[in-house]
C-alpha cells in the first residue's frame, strides 16, 4: 500500500525500461509513492526484435535469428551488469534465453503449430525485463517480488490476440495475488503485462501494446485506487505533438473523452485499456517516467470542465467499405446480417454511414487482409472499397448539440475534400474521413481553429 494507503497499479512500458537508467528512473518513481504492483512492458525495442527473430526462424533463416537472439541476450545482460544484479538474476535470464532459443528451433520443426508457440515466444520480452526489473526495485531498498501475470491473466486462446476471461482473472487475482498485496508486510508485486494464459495453460498474449491493458485488468481484479501508465511523454496531448508544435497537454480527462481519444487514434492509450478502468471508475494517471515533474493526464469519471472541443485525433491507414443492396429498401434487418459479418470476424467498425440502400463503414486497412469476411459481405449486396484515407476526429462534449461547429470545421478544411462525414451519435466526437495524406493538415487546421483558437 501506498503511504497514504491508496492501492496503487503501475504500468511501465518499453521506454522505462530501455537500460539501467531507465529502470532506476521508473524504480525511484515506484518507491517514492509505494506502488502496490509494477506491471512491465519488455525493454525498448525488444518485442520487435523477438518477432523478427521468430520470423528468421520460421523459415529457416537460423543465423538470422541467432544473431538476434544473441543481441537480446547482449542487451539484458548489460542491463543486469550496470544493475549488479545477483547470479540468481543472472540464471533466470539464461533460464529465459535458452527457453527462446528452443521454442525458435520448435517453431522451425513444427510449422503447424506455429501460432501456439509464437505466442510463447512474444513473451519473453516481458518475463526477461520483468525479472531485472524486480532487482532494480530491490537495490531502490524495495522488497520486491517476481510474480508470473499467467498465472492470473486467463485467456481464451484467440493467439496473439487473446481476449480476457474477467470473472476467471478475479477468481484467480484473489486467489494468488491479493493475498500478496494485502499481506501484512507486503512486497512490491512486479509482474508482466502482455502475457497469459488458457485454461489449459497454454501461453497467449493480448495483442500488440497489450501491457496497459494487462495493468487496467489487474487494476480493475484487485480494485485498485489508481492505475498509472508510466510512458516517455507527460500524458494525453490535444494532438500529437509531431504533427503540430502547438499541441498542448491536457491535464484531465473524461472516460468517455479518452476512450474517444483512444479509438481514433491517439496512441498513447490503449483502446481495451479504458473498458476495466472504466468498469469501476478507476481513475488513470498517464505520466513521463523520463520527466515526472512534466506532469500527466488524470482520466476520471467526473471532470472539472468539459469543453467543446478538447483534442483532435488521426487514425490513418483506413478504408471505406460501402454495400449497397435494393434489398434494403423497405427492409429490416440488413444492417444487422451485415454487423453480424463484423462480429464473426471480430473487426471493429469506426464509423458509418447510411442511406435508403446503402451502408458504408470505415475500418483498419489491415481488415480487409481477411478475405472471408470480404466474401461474406459480397454475398449482402455489392461491395464497394476505396483505400487509403485517414479518418479526422474532433473530440470533445456536446458536439452534436452545439451550433456553428460543424461551420468552423468545414470552413478550417476548405479545401480538402471530406469523402464522408460522421457526426451525431456520440456528443463527444465529429469525424470526417479525408485522403492519405491531407489527414495531418486536416488535423493542423482544426487544431488551430477550434483549439489555439484562431479567429475565423
Ligand atoms: N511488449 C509488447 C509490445 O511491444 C506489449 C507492450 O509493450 O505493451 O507490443
Ligand atoms: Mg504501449
Amino acid at each position: 500500500m501506498s503511504k497514504d494507503n491508496r492501492l496503487i497499479v503501475s504500468k511501465f512500458g518499453g521506454s522505462s525500461m530501455a537500460d539501467a537508467t531507465a529502470m532506476n528512473r521508473s524504480a525511484a518513481i515506484v518507491a517514492g509513492q509505494k506502488s502496490s504492483v509494477v506491471v512491465v512492458s519488455a525493454t525498448y525495442g525488444t518485442t520487435n526484435q523477438i518477432i523478427e527473430a521468430a520470423g528468421h526462424a520460421e523459415n529457416g533463416r537460423k543465423p538470422e535469428a541467432d544473431a538476434i537472439v544473441k543481441q537480446i541476450r547482449d542487451k539484458h545482460y548489460e542491463i543486469a551488469d550496470e544493475l549488479g544484479a545477483s547470479d540468481a538474476v543472472r540464471d533466470s535470464l539464461e533460464e529465459l534465453l535458452m527457453e527462446f532459443e528452443s521454442l525458435l528451433t520448435d517453431l522451425q520443426n513444427f510449422p503447424d503449430q506455429s501460432l501456439r508457440i509464437r505466442d510463447a515466444i512474444y513473451g519473453i520480452g516481458e518475463r526477461l525485463s520483468s525479472r531485472l526489473f524486480t532487482e532494480c526495485l530491490e537495490k531502490h531498498g524495495l522488497s520486491s517480488r517476481y510474480f508470473d501475470a499467467a498465472s492470473i491473466i486467463r485467456t481464451d486462446d484467440r493467439y496473439s490476440r487473446a481476449t480476457p476471461v474477467f470473472d476467471e482473472v478475479e477468481r484467480l487475482s484473489n486467489e494468488h495475488l491479493k493475498p500478496l498485496v494485502e499481506a501484512a508486510t507486503p512486497e512490491t508485486i512486479v509482474t508482466q503485462g502482455f502475457i497469459g494464459s488458457t485454461a489449459l495453460g497454454i501461453r497467449t498474449t493480448l495483442g500488440r501494446g497489450g501491457s496497459d491493458y494487462s495493468a487496467a485488468i489487474m487494476a480493475w481484479a484487485l480494485q485498485a485506487d489508481v492505475l498509472e501508465i508510466w510512458t516517455d511523454v507527460g500524458g494525453v496531448a490535444t494532438t500529437d505533438p509531431r504533427i503540430t508544435p502547438e499541441a498542448r497537454p491536457i491535464r484531465e480527462l473524461s472516460f468517455q473523452e479518452a476512450a474517444e481519444l483512444a479509438t481514433f487514434g491517439a496512441k498513447i492509450l490503449h483502446p481495451s485499456m479504458l473498458i476495466p478502468a472504466i468498469w469501476r471508475e478507476t481513475p488513470v494517471y498517464v505520466g513521463s517516467s523520463i520527466n515526472p515533474e512534466e506532469g500527466g493526464t488524470w482520466i476520471y469519471r467526473d471532470v472539472g470542465e468539459a469543453p467543446l472541443v478538447r483534442a483532435v485525433t488521426i487514425r490513418r491507414k483506413q478504408s471505406l467499405l460501402t454495400i449497397t443492396t435494393p434489398d434494403m429498401l423497405n427492409t429490416y434487418g440488413f444492417l444487422h446480417k451485415v454487423f453480424k459479418v463484423f462480429n464473426d470476424h471480430r473487426v471493429s467498425v469506426d464509423s458509418i454511414t447510411t442511406s435508403e440502400i446503402s451502408v458504408a463503414m470505415t475500418v483498419d486497412d489491415v481488415t480487409l487482409e481477411d478475405h472471408d469476411m470480404l466474401r461474406e459481405l459480397e454475398e449482402l449486396g455489392r461491395l464497394h472499397i476505396e483505400k487509403s484515407y485517414e479518418l479526422v476526429a474532433v473530440i470533445g462534449n456536446n458536439i452534436n448539440h452545439t451550433a456553428g461547429l460543424a461551420r468552423k470545421m468545414f470552413k478550417a478544411l476548405a479545401d480538402i475534400n471530406v469523402r464522408m462525414i460522421c457526426q451525431g451519435a456520440s456528443k463527444h466526437n465529429f469525424c470526417v474521413l479525408v485522403d492519405e495524406g491531407r489527414g495531418e493538415e486536416a488535423v493542423r487546421r482544426l487544431h488551430a481553429k477550434l483549439i489555439e483558437g484562431d479567429v475565423d
